[in-house]
């Protein structure tokens, strides 16, 4: 046994459907500009772009659920609804035909961001960590294993407040998964616990404290999140 000066805190983890069984979070990798109406809608010119790769923390993520604090240092907060792939293992330099075989399961998920933070970084040439890579800024729905299928195609929807902001289909994909998989494994080793947001189609839109998100993908879990007035330490 190993003497830590402390003990470390318990892995990160996702629900999987069907099962009391946790999956164990290591990594969370994001792809970014994966949709042509979403590159638009960002300003952008889908000929002239490619898709970027970012990281959240493991323990970024939220429970399917879970109400979720207005993130301090943004005036500008957005829901991203994304199909997340979860890793049951990987390696590296994997060609895209190999790829699937490595996939544990599919969840939706959504990549909050604080995109005034974005904007600004952009505009400097700074990274994105602060805008994507925040406390509670990955909230992810129960994993279906992929034994149950891949996820090719299938609408990707989400609706604030009922009302629907975000539609398109997975097939839309500027990489699909076993592109974004394979050139993800050219820059890190992919390992199992390893969750990849496959980037969000267009409609993305601010959030307030007290509004309520529900998205989805065909097939997979319905993500249901509320918006908590902002969380504040005591000083
Ligand atoms: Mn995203």
């Amino acid at each position: 046994m190993t003497d830590y000066v402390f003990p470390p805190a318990a892995p990160a983890s996702v629900a999987v459907a069907g099962t009391a069984q946790r999956f164990p979070v290591h990594r969370i990798y994001c792809i970014g500009l994966n949709y042509i109406d979403h590159i638009r809608e960002m300003g952008l010119d889908p000929e002239a772009v490619q898709p970027v790769f970012f990281m959240k923390p493991a323990d970024a993520v939220v429970a399917n659920g879970a109400a979720i604090a207005y993130p301090l240092s943004t005036a500008n907060f957005h829901y991203e609804i994304e199909l997340v792939v979860a890793m049951a293992g990987g390696g590296r330099d994997l060609a895209p035909k190999d790829a699937l075989a490595h996939v544990f399961g599919y969840a939706a998920g959504n990549d909050l961001t604080r995109r005034d933070l974005q904007q600004a970084a952009k505009e400097r040439g700074q990274p994105w960590d602060t805008a994507k890579g925040f406390d509670n800024s990955a909230p992810v729905g129960a994993i279906r294993p992929a034994a149950q299928g891949h996820v090719s195609r299938g609408r990707i929807w989400l609706e604030v407040n009922g009302e629907r902001r975000q539609e398109s289909d997975i097939s839309q994909m500027v990489w699909d998964v076993a592109h974004v998989i394979a050139s993800l494994s050219k820059l890190y080793e992919l390992k199992a616990g390893d969750l990849i947001f496959t980037g969000t189609p267009s409609g993305v839109g601010a959030l307030k404290p007290g509004d309520r998100l529900e998205g989805g993908i065909e097939g997979l879990e319905v993500l249901r999140n509320t918006i908590a007035p902002p969380a504040r330490d005591r000083r």
